[in-house]
């Protein structure tokens, strides 16, 4: 089952996405501060992260920038943003993430957006 890590402090955020991603067999980790997720990403080496931007203590662009410094700098990172945040596409791309998506969270498509943006084989865990 691979693992993938969610750096998210709201805990209903949290709830709706995990439940999505457990039910398409995903083992999820859970990181309520961007410290925590780029500690858990270089200890887990998960198969993608979902990052929320707005976090207590670095934002989720700071810690992306940070694992993207780091071992574990090959990981998928998708951000969560709000909506209000769109217009800032560039800015989440340049941090290093590999692509966006928006609150609000809709379960029953977050996969298929997942996949859209790391590709086909995300279900597969090629190099880990
Ligand atoms: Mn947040």
């Amino acid at each position: 089952m691979p693992k993938v890590l969610v750096v998210e402090d709201n805990k209903d955020n949290f709830k709706i996405v995990n439940y999505a991603l457990v039910r398409a067999g995903y083992e999820v980790l859970w990181a309520e501060r961007g410290e925590d997720g780029i500690d858990l990403a270089l200890k887990e080496h998960p198969h993608f992260i979902l990052m929320d931007i707005n976090l207590p203590g670095i934002d989720g662009m700071e810690a992306t920038r940070r694992i993207r410094e780091s071992e574990a700098r090959a990981i998928p990172v998708i951000a969560i943003t709000a909506h209000a945040m769109s217009g800032d596409r560039e800015t989440i791309i340049s941090a290093g993430c590999n692509g966006y998506i928006e609150k609000p969270i809709d379960p029953i498509t977050l996969v298929e957006q997942i996949h859209k943006i790391i590709g086909q084989d995300a279900n597969e865990n090629p190099d880990r």
